[in-house]
Protein backbone atom coordinates (compact mmCIF):
# COMPACT_ATOMS: atom_id res chain seq x y z
CA UNK A 1 0.00 0.00 0.00
CA UNK A 2 3.05 2.46 0.23
CA UNK A 3 3.65 2.18 -3.36
CA UNK A 4 -0.21 3.16 -3.51
CA UNK A 5 0.04 6.48 -1.71
CA UNK A 6 3.07 7.12 -3.71
CA UNK A 7 1.43 7.37 -6.82
CA UNK A 8 -1.62 8.98 -5.22
CA UNK A 9 0.39 11.68 -4.11
CA UNK A 10 2.31 12.17 -6.99
CA UNK A 11 -0.80 12.26 -9.17
CA UNK A 12 -3.13 14.50 -8.30
CA UNK A 13 -6.04 14.50 -10.91
CA UNK A 14 -9.47 12.31 -10.04
CA UNK A 15 -9.36 10.19 -12.84
CA UNK A 16 -5.30 8.99 -12.12
CA UNK A 17 -7.12 8.13 -7.99
CA UNK A 18 -9.71 6.29 -9.89
CA UNK A 19 -7.41 4.52 -12.41
CA UNK A 20 -5.26 3.96 -9.50
CA UNK A 21 -7.10 2.28 -7.08
CA UNK A 22 -8.61 0.28 -9.42
CA UNK A 23 -5.40 -0.96 -10.79
CA UNK A 24 -4.49 -1.85 -6.93
CA UNK A 25 -8.09 -3.04 -6.18
CA UNK A 26 -8.09 -5.59 -9.27
CA UNK A 27 -4.12 -6.57 -8.01
CA UNK A 28 -6.00 -7.70 -4.17
CA UNK A 29 -9.07 -9.34 -5.76
CA UNK A 30 -6.71 -11.63 -7.78
CA UNK A 31 -4.70 -12.59 -5.08
CA UNK A 32 -7.74 -13.17 -2.88
CA UNK A 33 -9.05 -15.15 -5.95
CA UNK A 34 -5.84 -17.11 -6.43
CA UNK A 35 -5.04 -17.89 -3.18
CA UNK A 36 -9.12 -18.96 -1.69
CA UNK A 37 -8.64 -21.98 -4.73
CA UNK A 38 -6.33 -24.61 -4.55
CA UNK A 39 -5.79 -26.72 -7.27
CA UNK A 40 -3.60 -29.66 -5.57
CA UNK A 41 -6.23 -29.81 -3.18
CA UNK A 42 -9.03 -32.13 -4.78
CA UNK A 43 -7.84 -35.41 -6.93
CA UNK A 44 -10.42 -37.18 -9.07
CA UNK A 45 -11.70 -40.21 -8.70
CA UNK A 46 -13.46 -42.73 -11.26
CA UNK A 47 -16.15 -45.48 -10.25
CA UNK A 48 -17.95 -47.40 -13.25
CA UNK A 49 -21.43 -49.54 -13.02
CA UNK A 50 -24.68 -50.24 -14.32
CA UNK A 51 -27.78 -49.37 -13.73
CA UNK A 52 -30.79 -48.85 -16.24
CA UNK A 53 -29.68 -51.14 -18.61
CA UNK A 54 -26.96 -49.01 -19.29
CA UNK A 55 -23.20 -47.71 -18.41
CA UNK A 56 -22.58 -45.53 -15.57
CA UNK A 57 -19.34 -43.41 -15.28
CA UNK A 58 -18.55 -41.61 -12.09
CA UNK A 59 -15.92 -39.10 -12.11
CA UNK A 60 -15.94 -37.33 -8.33
CA UNK A 61 -13.06 -34.51 -7.41
CA UNK A 62 -12.77 -34.81 -3.58
CA UNK A 63 -9.83 -34.76 -0.87
CA UNK A 64 -9.28 -38.09 -0.31
CA UNK A 65 -10.83 -41.70 -1.21
CA UNK A 66 -12.23 -41.89 2.00
CA UNK A 67 -14.85 -39.10 0.86
CA UNK A 68 -15.50 -41.07 -2.25
CA UNK A 69 -15.68 -44.61 -1.84
CA UNK A 70 -18.77 -44.69 0.70
CA UNK A 71 -20.37 -42.11 -1.99
CA UNK A 72 -19.94 -44.23 -4.45
CA UNK A 73 -21.77 -47.19 -2.96
CA UNK A 74 -24.61 -45.22 -1.61
CA UNK A 75 -25.18 -43.77 -5.43
CA UNK A 76 -24.87 -46.90 -6.86
CA UNK A 77 -27.39 -48.41 -4.02
CA UNK A 78 -29.86 -45.76 -5.11
CA UNK A 79 -30.08 -46.09 -8.58
CA UNK A 80 -30.79 -49.80 -8.39
CA UNK A 81 -33.26 -49.05 -5.83
CA UNK A 82 -34.70 -46.36 -8.54
CA UNK A 83 -34.23 -49.25 -11.35
CA UNK A 84 -36.18 -51.80 -9.36
CA UNK A 85 -39.46 -49.43 -9.11
CA UNK A 86 -39.53 -48.08 -12.13
CA UNK A 87 -38.17 -50.17 -14.87
CA UNK A 88 -40.82 -51.55 -16.92
CA UNK A 89 -38.59 -54.69 -17.62
CA UNK A 90 -38.20 -55.90 -13.93
CA UNK A 91 -41.74 -57.91 -13.66
CA UNK A 92 -41.00 -57.00 -9.92
CA UNK A 93 -41.10 -53.16 -10.54
CA UNK A 94 -43.89 -51.22 -9.09
CA UNK A 95 -44.49 -50.08 -13.03
CA UNK A 96 -44.34 -52.91 -14.23
CA UNK A 97 -46.92 -54.90 -11.76
CA UNK A 98 -49.32 -52.08 -12.69
CA UNK A 99 -49.02 -51.60 -16.46
CA UNK A 100 -49.64 -55.55 -16.48
CA UNK A 101 -51.93 -56.07 -14.06
CA UNK A 102 -54.88 -53.54 -13.79
CA UNK A 103 -58.34 -52.75 -14.57
CA UNK A 104 -59.38 -49.99 -16.63
CA UNK A 105 -60.78 -47.14 -14.06
CA UNK A 106 -58.98 -48.43 -10.71
CA UNK A 107 -57.38 -46.68 -8.22
CA UNK A 108 -53.60 -48.28 -8.12
CA UNK A 109 -51.18 -47.17 -5.73
CA UNK A 110 -47.66 -46.20 -5.93
CA UNK A 111 -45.22 -45.08 -3.95
CA UNK A 112 -45.44 -41.21 -3.95
CA UNK A 113 -41.56 -40.33 -5.93
CA UNK A 114 -43.45 -41.96 -9.35
CA UNK A 115 -46.48 -40.31 -8.93
CA UNK A 116 -44.53 -37.05 -8.93
CA UNK A 117 -42.23 -38.42 -11.68
CA UNK A 118 -45.80 -38.98 -13.12
CA UNK A 119 -47.21 -35.90 -12.51
CA UNK A 120 -43.60 -34.20 -13.82
CA UNK A 121 -44.11 -36.29 -17.24
CA UNK A 122 -47.44 -35.29 -18.13
CA UNK A 123 -46.14 -31.55 -17.87
CA UNK A 124 -43.87 -32.58 -20.53
CA UNK A 125 -46.33 -34.58 -22.67
CA UNK A 126 -48.98 -31.51 -22.76
CA UNK A 127 -46.01 -29.04 -23.21
CA UNK A 128 -44.81 -30.75 -26.05
CA UNK A 129 -48.42 -31.52 -27.44
CA UNK A 130 -48.05 -35.28 -26.76
CA UNK A 131 -44.17 -35.49 -28.63
CA UNK A 132 -43.95 -36.86 -25.20
CA UNK A 133 -46.13 -39.37 -24.17
CA UNK A 134 -45.92 -41.73 -20.55
CA UNK A 135 -47.75 -44.01 -22.05
CA UNK A 136 -45.56 -45.19 -25.36
CA UNK A 137 -45.22 -48.31 -23.51
CA UNK A 138 -47.60 -50.62 -26.31
CA UNK A 139 -45.57 -48.86 -28.94
CA UNK A 140 -42.33 -49.46 -28.26
CA UNK A 141 -42.61 -52.62 -26.93
CA UNK A 142 -44.11 -53.30 -30.45
CA UNK A 143 -41.01 -52.24 -32.57
CA UNK A 144 -38.48 -53.56 -29.73
CA UNK A 145 -35.96 -51.87 -31.04
CA UNK A 146 -34.32 -51.90 -27.82
CA UNK A 147 -34.96 -55.55 -27.53
CA UNK A 148 -33.04 -55.98 -30.83
CA UNK A 149 -35.68 -56.35 -33.01
CA UNK A 150 -34.89 -55.55 -36.60
CA UNK A 151 -38.92 -55.76 -38.60
CA UNK A 152 -41.04 -53.22 -39.43
CA UNK A 153 -44.64 -54.27 -37.48
CA UNK A 154 -47.48 -54.27 -39.49
CA UNK A 155 -49.83 -51.32 -40.25
CA UNK A 156 -52.66 -52.88 -38.42
CA UNK A 157 -50.88 -53.43 -35.45
CA UNK A 158 -49.31 -50.16 -35.29
CA UNK A 159 -53.14 -48.51 -35.23
CA UNK A 160 -53.87 -50.86 -32.75
CA UNK A 161 -50.98 -50.22 -30.25
CA UNK A 162 -51.50 -45.90 -30.49
CA UNK A 163 -54.79 -46.64 -29.13
CA UNK A 164 -53.35 -48.33 -26.11
CA UNK A 165 -50.57 -45.20 -26.22
CA UNK A 166 -53.25 -42.19 -24.90
CA UNK A 167 -51.69 -40.06 -22.31
CA UNK A 168 -54.83 -38.34 -22.00
CA UNK A 169 -55.86 -41.49 -20.14
CA UNK A 170 -53.15 -41.55 -17.32
CA UNK A 171 -54.90 -40.09 -14.21
CA UNK A 172 -52.09 -39.08 -11.49
CA UNK A 173 -53.14 -38.14 -7.71
CA UNK A 174 -50.83 -38.23 -4.88
CA UNK A 175 -50.11 -41.59 -3.99
CA UNK A 176 -52.21 -43.43 -6.90
CA UNK A 177 -52.95 -43.34 -10.07
CA UNK A 178 -56.24 -44.34 -12.63
CA UNK A 179 -55.48 -45.84 -16.04
CA UNK A 180 -58.57 -45.50 -17.91
CA UNK A 181 -58.14 -47.54 -20.88
CA UNK A 182 -57.18 -51.30 -21.20
CA UNK A 183 -54.26 -52.66 -22.48
CA UNK A 184 -52.38 -49.10 -21.36
CA UNK A 185 -48.64 -49.17 -19.67
CA UNK A 186 -46.58 -46.41 -17.93
CA UNK A 187 -42.75 -46.16 -19.25
CA UNK A 188 -40.06 -44.29 -17.60
CA UNK A 189 -37.25 -44.87 -20.95
CA UNK A 190 -37.53 -41.62 -21.64
CA UNK A 191 -36.74 -40.08 -18.06
CA UNK A 192 -35.36 -42.67 -16.20
CA UNK A 193 -31.77 -41.82 -15.96
CA UNK A 194 -32.52 -37.96 -15.79
CA UNK A 195 -34.43 -38.84 -12.75
CA UNK A 196 -31.46 -41.21 -11.58
CA UNK A 197 -29.56 -37.90 -12.25
CA UNK A 198 -31.63 -36.24 -9.81
CA UNK A 199 -30.90 -38.77 -7.55
CA UNK A 200 -27.60 -38.47 -7.99
CA UNK A 201 -27.25 -35.18 -7.28
CA UNK A 202 -29.40 -35.21 -4.20
CA UNK A 203 -26.64 -37.69 -2.70
CA UNK A 204 -23.50 -35.54 -3.75
CA UNK A 205 -24.67 -32.44 -2.13
CA UNK A 206 -24.68 -34.69 1.25
CA UNK A 207 -21.19 -35.26 0.51
CA UNK A 208 -18.05 -33.75 1.33
CA UNK A 209 -17.10 -33.59 -2.65
CA UNK A 210 -16.07 -30.79 -4.92
CA UNK A 211 -17.41 -31.79 -7.78
CA UNK A 212 -18.44 -34.44 -9.90
CA UNK A 213 -19.67 -35.50 -13.52
CA UNK A 214 -21.78 -38.83 -13.82
CA UNK A 215 -23.09 -39.88 -16.82
CA UNK A 216 -25.77 -42.39 -16.48
CA UNK A 217 -26.72 -43.75 -20.19
CA UNK A 218 -27.39 -40.15 -22.33
CA UNK A 219 -27.62 -38.07 -19.50
CA UNK A 220 -25.16 -36.54 -17.41
CA UNK A 221 -25.23 -35.14 -13.98
CA UNK A 222 -22.80 -32.43 -13.85
CA UNK A 223 -21.66 -31.17 -10.23
CA UNK A 224 -20.15 -28.66 -8.35
CA UNK A 225 -16.55 -27.76 -9.99
CA UNK A 226 -12.61 -29.11 -9.79
CA UNK A 227 -11.37 -27.33 -7.30
CA UNK A 228 -10.62 -24.76 -10.24
CA UNK A 229 -14.00 -22.73 -9.85
CA UNK A 230 -13.98 -23.21 -13.55
CA UNK A 231 -17.37 -24.91 -15.53
CA UNK A 232 -17.21 -28.15 -16.82
CA UNK A 233 -16.27 -29.41 -20.35
CA UNK A 234 -19.11 -31.70 -21.79
CA UNK A 235 -18.66 -33.74 -25.14
CA UNK A 236 -21.04 -33.71 -27.56
CA UNK A 237 -21.54 -37.10 -29.24
CA UNK A 238 -20.93 -37.39 -32.81
CA UNK A 239 -24.46 -39.05 -33.77
CA UNK A 240 -22.54 -41.23 -36.32
CA UNK A 241 -19.29 -41.52 -34.70
CA UNK A 242 -18.16 -43.78 -32.21
CA UNK A 243 -19.30 -43.96 -28.69
CA UNK A 244 -17.53 -41.24 -27.20
CA UNK A 245 -16.51 -39.45 -30.65
CA UNK A 246 -17.40 -35.71 -29.85
CA UNK A 247 -18.53 -33.07 -32.17
CA UNK A 248 -18.03 -30.43 -29.99
CA UNK A 249 -17.57 -29.20 -26.29
CA UNK A 250 -20.05 -27.42 -23.93
CA UNK A 251 -19.24 -25.36 -21.19
CA UNK A 252 -21.57 -26.46 -18.12
CA UNK A 253 -21.83 -25.33 -14.93
CA UNK A 254 -21.84 -27.49 -11.61
CA UNK A 255 -26.09 -27.10 -11.20
CA UNK A 256 -27.19 -28.64 -14.59
CA UNK A 257 -28.00 -32.22 -16.14
CA UNK A 258 -27.08 -32.69 -19.32
CA UNK A 259 -29.06 -35.41 -21.36
CA UNK A 260 -29.09 -36.09 -25.17
CA UNK A 261 -31.78 -38.29 -27.17
CA UNK A 262 -30.81 -39.38 -30.66
CA UNK A 263 -31.41 -41.42 -33.89
CA UNK A 264 -28.03 -43.52 -33.15
CA UNK A 265 -28.62 -45.05 -30.19
CA UNK A 266 -30.69 -48.12 -30.82
CA UNK A 267 -31.84 -48.76 -34.19
CA UNK A 268 -32.04 -50.95 -38.06
CA UNK A 269 -31.83 -50.16 -41.28
CA UNK A 270 -34.00 -51.45 -43.87
CA UNK A 271 -34.15 -50.20 -47.28
CA UNK A 272 -31.97 -47.63 -46.51
CA UNK A 273 -34.07 -46.47 -43.93
CA UNK A 274 -33.08 -45.67 -40.55
CA UNK A 275 -35.58 -47.28 -37.30
CA UNK A 276 -34.36 -46.01 -34.50
CA UNK A 277 -35.95 -45.99 -30.77
CA UNK A 278 -37.94 -42.95 -30.65
CA UNK A 279 -41.10 -43.49 -31.53
CA UNK A 280 -43.25 -40.36 -32.85
CA UNK A 281 -46.67 -40.95 -30.89
CA UNK A 282 -48.81 -38.84 -33.08
CA UNK A 283 -47.65 -41.76 -36.16
CA UNK A 284 -46.55 -44.74 -34.74
CA UNK A 285 -42.83 -44.75 -36.42
CA UNK A 286 -39.85 -43.24 -35.39
CA UNK A 287 -39.67 -40.10 -35.33
CA UNK A 288 -38.01 -38.74 -39.09
CA UNK A 289 -37.63 -35.24 -39.01
CA UNK A 290 -34.37 -33.31 -39.78
CA UNK A 291 -32.54 -33.98 -36.74
CA UNK A 292 -30.14 -36.51 -35.53
CA UNK A 293 -29.86 -35.33 -31.79
CA UNK A 294 -31.09 -33.14 -28.98
CA UNK A 295 -29.34 -32.19 -25.80
CA UNK A 296 -31.08 -30.34 -23.27
CA UNK A 297 -28.92 -28.79 -20.52
CA UNK A 298 -31.28 -27.57 -17.38
CA UNK A 299 -31.13 -27.77 -13.57
CA UNK A 300 -34.01 -30.64 -13.50
CA UNK A 301 -32.50 -34.08 -14.90
CA UNK A 302 -36.12 -35.48 -15.18
CA UNK A 303 -37.25 -32.38 -17.48
CA UNK A 304 -33.75 -32.51 -19.22
CA UNK A 305 -34.05 -36.19 -20.25
CA UNK A 306 -37.50 -35.66 -21.20
CA UNK A 307 -37.91 -32.49 -23.06
CA UNK A 308 -34.54 -34.52 -25.22
CA UNK A 309 -37.11 -36.93 -26.29
CA UNK A 310 -39.66 -34.55 -26.84
CA UNK A 311 -37.78 -32.15 -28.81
CA UNK A 312 -36.37 -34.82 -31.02
CA UNK A 313 -39.72 -35.97 -32.32
CA UNK A 314 -41.05 -32.24 -32.28
CA UNK A 315 -38.27 -31.10 -35.07
CA UNK A 316 -36.14 -28.68 -35.34
CA UNK A 317 -38.54 -25.37 -35.21
CA UNK A 318 -40.93 -26.74 -32.56
CA UNK A 319 -38.47 -28.13 -30.11
CA UNK A 320 -36.39 -24.53 -30.43
CA UNK A 321 -39.74 -23.05 -29.62
CA UNK A 322 -40.16 -25.51 -26.70
CA UNK A 323 -37.12 -25.04 -25.44
CA UNK A 324 -37.06 -21.32 -25.13
CA UNK A 325 -40.67 -21.04 -23.85
CA UNK A 326 -39.14 -23.79 -20.54
CA UNK A 327 -35.83 -21.40 -20.25
CA UNK A 328 -33.45 -24.22 -20.91
CA UNK A 329 -30.58 -24.77 -22.87
CA UNK A 330 -31.01 -26.96 -26.35
CA UNK A 331 -28.18 -28.02 -28.99
CA UNK A 332 -30.46 -29.23 -31.83
CA UNK A 333 -28.14 -31.44 -34.35
CA UNK A 334 -29.35 -31.79 -37.90
CA UNK A 335 -28.91 -34.68 -40.57
CA UNK A 336 -26.96 -32.37 -43.01
CA UNK A 337 -24.39 -31.87 -39.71
CA UNK A 338 -25.47 -28.57 -38.86
CA UNK A 339 -25.57 -27.70 -35.22
CA UNK A 340 -28.40 -24.99 -33.69
CA UNK A 341 -28.28 -23.37 -30.36
CA UNK A 342 -30.52 -21.76 -27.78
CA UNK A 343 -29.16 -18.00 -27.34
CA UNK A 344 -27.29 -18.50 -23.96
CA UNK A 345 -25.07 -21.13 -25.83
CA UNK A 346 -23.71 -19.42 -28.32
CA UNK A 347 -20.38 -18.37 -26.49
CA UNK A 348 -20.20 -21.89 -24.66
CA UNK A 349 -20.55 -24.04 -27.60
CA UNK A 350 -17.03 -25.19 -28.77
CA UNK A 351 -17.25 -27.35 -32.50
CA UNK A 352 -14.18 -29.59 -32.74
CA UNK A 353 -15.18 -31.44 -35.97
CA UNK A 354 -14.96 -29.41 -38.99
CA UNK A 355 -17.58 -31.73 -40.36
CA UNK A 356 -20.32 -30.02 -38.57
CA UNK A 357 -21.03 -26.40 -38.34
CA UNK A 358 -22.85 -23.92 -35.92
CA UNK A 359 -25.44 -21.85 -37.60
CA UNK A 360 -27.23 -19.04 -36.23
CA UNK A 361 -30.85 -20.61 -35.39
CA UNK A 362 -33.54 -17.50 -37.44
CA UNK A 363 -37.29 -17.51 -37.79
P1 LIG B 1 -31.96 -42.99 -24.39
O1 LIG B 1 -32.78 -43.90 -23.53
O2 LIG B 1 -31.31 -43.66 -25.52
O3 LIG B 1 -31.07 -42.09 -23.60
P2 LIG B 1 -34.22 -41.22 -24.64
O4 LIG B 1 -34.03 -40.56 -23.35
O5 LIG B 1 -34.62 -40.34 -25.77
O6 LIG B 1 -32.97 -42.00 -25.12
O7 LIG B 1 -35.34 -42.30 -24.42
C1 LIG B 1 -35.72 -43.20 -25.42
C2 LIG B 1 -36.65 -44.19 -24.80
O8 LIG B 1 -37.86 -43.56 -24.41
C3 LIG B 1 -37.06 -45.28 -25.75
O9 LIG B 1 -36.19 -46.34 -25.70
C4 LIG B 1 -38.46 -45.63 -25.27
O10 LIG B 1 -38.40 -46.50 -24.18
C5 LIG B 1 -38.98 -44.31 -24.78
N1 LIG B 1 -39.68 -43.53 -25.83
C6 LIG B 1 -39.59 -43.61 -27.18
N2 LIG B 1 -40.35 -42.69 -27.78
C7 LIG B 1 -40.94 -41.97 -26.79
C8 LIG B 1 -41.84 -40.87 -26.75
N3 LIG B 1 -42.30 -40.31 -27.86
N4 LIG B 1 -42.25 -40.42 -25.53
C9 LIG B 1 -41.81 -40.98 -24.39
N5 LIG B 1 -40.96 -42.01 -24.35
C10 LIG B 1 -40.52 -42.50 -25.53
MG1 LIG C 1 -34.84 -38.67 -22.86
Amino acid sequence: MVEMRYYLRKYKKPITYVVVILFFGLLIFAGINTKSIDHTVYKEYVYAGNAFGTGIKKSIYAKNSGDTEDLNRKIDAELRNLDNQLSIRKTDSEVCKISYNYSAGGKYFLSSNICQYLKDELEIYKDSDGAFNPCITKLTGLWGIEDGKTKIPGKKKIKKALEQCNGDNLKVYKDYIVLEDEGMAIDFGATGKGIACDATRAILEKYDVKGAVISIGGSICVYGDKGDGEDWNIGIQNPRGKDGETIGIVQVDGTKTVSTSGDYEKYFESDGKRYHHIIDPRTGYPADNELMSVTIICENGLQSDGMSTACFVLGLDKGMKYANKKDVEAIFVTKDKKVYTTKGLQKKLRITDNKYSWEKYEK
